[in-house]
């Protein structure tokens, strides 16, 4: 199976030029550009391993990594602008497996990938555990499963996707084109308005009245949003 990297980066030319050659060796990837979106990136997408810089906006790599221990055992290789020793040992007892020097070269980032991978595949029945609550709504990523005070609600893939998707990013507002992209996928051709049609299912699954919801949003004229906390 693909192994999915993320790449937490904040400086963009760095971060392209990564993607590029990880996607090269075959390996899926998704990019954050700031630590919050990393580490929400990190629980919902469940990647096999996550390069983290550590100089980030938002939430340093070491509060990242240490969020991230909380509740997985992924392979996190620190990515470090700095030669000091006091970042390495930080890096490490924030839960950190591995560190690489800025600037680096792209063999020695595959290699250590590979390396980092190779060891996490010993240990696989340690999966990624991680729940996002907001307001009375939880979502299991482990379990697929949303609940609303406690109580299952019963939704389709698709829909828990889309959900998990809005959920995971709460106050950004996706167009219907970017939702159909991320949630169906790049091959999926379908009708933006399939993305309307699993909206109005959601709200009236998941909202007291969807006529007028509380966590899936309308942004008019553009698309569609969580409501943020
Ligand atoms: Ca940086």
């Amino acid at each position: 199976m693909t192994k999915c990297i993320l790449i937490v980066e904040d400086e963009k030319p760095i971060a392209e030029i990564v993607k590029f050659n990880l996607e090269k060796e075959g390996y899926r990837t998704s990019v954050a550009y700031d630590g919050e979106e990393g580490l929400h990136k990190a629980i919902a997408l469940n990647p096999d391993l996550i390069l983290l810089d550590v100089m980030l906006p938002k939430l340093d790599g070491f509060q990242v990594c240490r969020e991230i221990r909380e509740i997985s055992t992924v392979p996190i290789l620190m990515l470090t602008a700095k030669e000091e020793e006091v970042d390495k040992v930080l890096g490490f007892e924030m839960g950190a497996d591995d560190y690489i020097t800025k600037p680096f070269g792209m063999r020695e980032l595959l290699a250590r990938v590979k390396a980092n991978l190779r060891r996490a595949d010993v240990n696989t029945d340690d999966k990624t555990k991680g729940m996002l609550t907001i307001d009375k709504i939880t979502i299991d990523f482990a379990k697929y499963e949303v609940t609303k005070s406690g109580d299952i609600i019963d939704l389709t893939f698709r829909e828990y996707e889309l959900f998990k998707f809005l959920a995971v990013q709460a106050g950004q507002v996706f167009t219907r084109e970017q939702l159909l992209e991320q949630v169906w996928g790049y091959e999926y051709y379908g009708d933006i308005r399939t993305v309307d049609v699993t909206v109005r299912r959601l709200r009236e699954k998941v909202e007291d009245d969807s006529g007028a919801p509380e966590y899936i949003m309308t942004r008019r004229g553009v698309g569609y949003y969580f409501r943020g906390v």
